[in-house]
């Protein structure tokens, strides 16, 4: 009983997580169900650290010290179920299970449920990073009762990613709020990569510019108020050339975007929760777009317009809306977030979200700190849009962003994630919108009725009769 933590699932992530823990000092328990991992971990990597490997999950749990702290790190969905059944018996009042996978932070509620009746903590934690970030420091956010927290926290913030020496994990909230703020980190993962995307496309087909050269431009880019790993990794895939046909990396790859569903949870829950996250549901929508060949073969008799090409100083434009799109989309999430925290109970820190996303995760980005003082300045801002130093930014960027945009639009470049965001910002800064017009419309054909602005009350307008007398309904 002297491991002080546990891994289960030693895939991609439970074995880099496993040796973090062990070249952080812990005596870390490993278990697998094929057990040929378990000993292919022990061979390469043994001498890292003190593992302990077991067999089968009785020997595992039983070299743990009390309470028990075990990580799953297996496919997420029926996979983690099977596990938990396997590995709750076994455990007592007081131990705790951390679930690292993917799942759906209600998965997350009803295991968490689940367990509580039995005195065991669910610790559901969104793990960010992929292999690298396992292995050398990834983000972390872990959801169930504080209680848990307090044994397993210094753990997992001790093998965190460390921004300034801040690490890259907090308590987030209880049973699902870890893994739902996963889930926003992911929809917003998916949202910068378009952006992305329509920031290269624009620079390719607008400007002529070849893949190196966008290569440079990223380069500079990753420089300023964009510096962060996607966009530094987008240097490294523009300027790589395929060995077989020494054409750019990115002419060769078939242009269908897969994905693994967390973007598309991110737009589902929005959904239910009414928050309107249009620059994430446009990158979901763009990618399944993306690959539907049949239907983007057929529309190929389509006309699309003559345009001039544009400089390549309009890089610079481009970076504004870039920057201006991808604000958008942060600030849609975190509204996200706080609509699932409100919903749930949860009292997540929205500013300590940011701060945990500064490192070791897909979206880190020197950006994020000014999310945290934003939050910081105005725990209650309803947008960070509204932030006095992001509005500075978006009113300088707006006439660059507003021409990308009809560039784009002219030239037949899809760009949804500038256009879209573009339209939220103006739509959050209308005087007046024409949701009245559709209120209109819903009370002729259904009675639906609508509220007035210049007076309380619910009114209905009888427009079967002559005149449309208007009715106040709520008296
Ligand atoms: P891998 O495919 O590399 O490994 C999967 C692991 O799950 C294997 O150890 C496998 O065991 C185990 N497993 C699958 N089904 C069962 C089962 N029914 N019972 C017991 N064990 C089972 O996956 P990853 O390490 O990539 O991912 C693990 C989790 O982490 C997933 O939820 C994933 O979404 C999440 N994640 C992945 C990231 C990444 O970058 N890869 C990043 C962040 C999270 P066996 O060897 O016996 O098949």
């Amino acid at each position: 009983e002297r491991a002080v933590i546990g891994v289960t699932g030693l895939g991609v992530m439970g074995r880099n997580l496993a040796r973090n823990f062990a070249r952080h000092g812990y005596p870390v328990a490993v278990h697998n169900r094929t057990e040929a991992k378990t000993k292919a971990l022990i061979e390469q990597f043994g001498a890292e650290g003190d593992f302990l490997p077991a067999e089968t999950p009785e020997a595992f749990v039983a070299s743990l010290a009390r309470p028990r702290k075990i990580v799953i790190m297996v496919k997420a969905g029926a996979s983690t179920d099977a596990v938990i059944d396997e590995f709750a018996p076994l455990l007592e009042p007081g131990d705790i299970l951390m679930d690292g996978g993917n799942a759906h932070f209600a998965d997350t509620r009803r295991r968490e449920k689940a367990l509580r009746e039995r005195g065991v903590h669910f610790v559901g934690t969104g793990i960010s990073g992929g292999e690298q970030g396992a292995l050398e420091g990834p983000s972390i956010m872990p959801g169930g009762s504080p209680e848990a927290y307090e044994h397993l926290g210094p753990i997992l913030e001790d093998i965190a990613a460390k921004v300034d020496g801040v690490p890259c994990c907090a308590y987030v909230g209880p049973d699902g709020a870890g893994h739902f703020v996963k889930m926003v980190h992911n929809g917003i993962e998916y949202a910068d990569m378009q952006l992305i995307a329509e920031a290269y496309d624009t620079l390719r087909l607008g400007a002529g510019m070849s893949p190196e050269q966008i290569a440079e431009v990223f380069r500079l880019w990753n420089t300023g108020r964009l510096e962060s790993y996607l966009i530094e990794i987008t240097t490294v895939v523009l300027s790589h050339r395929d060995a077989a046909t020494g054409e750019p990396f990115v002419d060769v790859v078939l242009d269908q975007a897969e994905q693994k569903g967390t973007g598309r949870w991110t737009v589902q829950t929005a959904l239910d929760l009414g928050v309107p996250v249009s620059g994430i549901a446009e990158a979901v929508f763009a990618r399944s777009l993306s690959g539907h060949a049949g239907m983007r073969e057929a529309a190929r008799v389509l006309p699309g317009p003559s345009g001039d090409g544009l400089e390549p100083s309009f890089a610079d434009d481009v970076e504004q809306a870039l920057y201006a799109s991808k604000l958008v989309a942060y600030a849609q999430g975190f509204n996200e977030i706080q609509a699932g925290s409100a919903e749930y109970g949860w009292d997540i820190d929205l500013g300590a979200m940011a701060t945990i996303w500064r490192g070791g995760c897909i979206i880190r980005a020197r950006f994020l700190d000014r999310i945290r003082a934003a939050y910081e300045a105005d725990p209650g801002v309803p947008t960070l849009l509204a932030d006095a130093s992001f509005a500075a930014e978006l009113s300088r960027a707006q006439r660059a962003w507003r021409d990308v945009t009809v560039a784009a639009a002219r030239r037949g470049i899809p760009a949804p994630g500038f256009a879209g965001s573009l339209a939220y910002y103006d739509a959050l800064r209308a005087e007046r919108l024409p949701a009245a017009l559709i209120q209109g419309l819903r009370d002729y054909f259904g009675a639906h009725t609508y509220r007035r602005a210049d007076r309380d009350g619910v009114y209905h307008t009888r427009w079967e009769l002559p005149g449309n007398p208007e009715i106040r309904v709520d008296v």
